[in-house]
């Protein structure tokens, strides 16, 4: 008569493959939403930079000079102040828009 179900040799096949799998997609996932956050808080910077060239050409606006505060690009330059998914915050200096928590990382596009 033939025993139904698993053997404990096929459950740990199992398991292990399993296991084998999570070992190499969790990582992968891992790297995949940090270089996300990195993108956007890239884009989020050429953003704050593209509404700060608004704002500097705008004849409407006495001052020439770069915004002193980003927040005072929004509403008029920009819709909505854009946050860092890393929960840095956004400075600029000489037209260019750095984050606190990644002032180095690359911006490649
Ligand atoms: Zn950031």
């Amino acid at each position: 008569m033939r025993n139904k179900g698993f053997t404990l040799v096929e459950l740990m096949v199992v398991v292990a493959i399993i296991i084998i799998l999570a070992a190499i997609l969790i990582p992968r996932y891992l790297d995949v939403t940090e270089s996300a956050k990195t993108a956007k808080c890239s884009a989020n910077q050429k953003t704050l930079e593209a509404a700060n060239g608004m704002y500097m050409a705008d004849p409407l606006n006495t001052d020439t000079e770069e915004v002193a505060d980003l927040a005072n690009l929004a509403p008029t330059y920009i819709v909505q102040l854009p946050t860092c998914p890393k929960g840095g915050t956004y400075d600029i200096d000489n037209g260019y828009v750095t984050c606190s928590y990644t002032p180095t990382h690359d911006r490649n596009f």
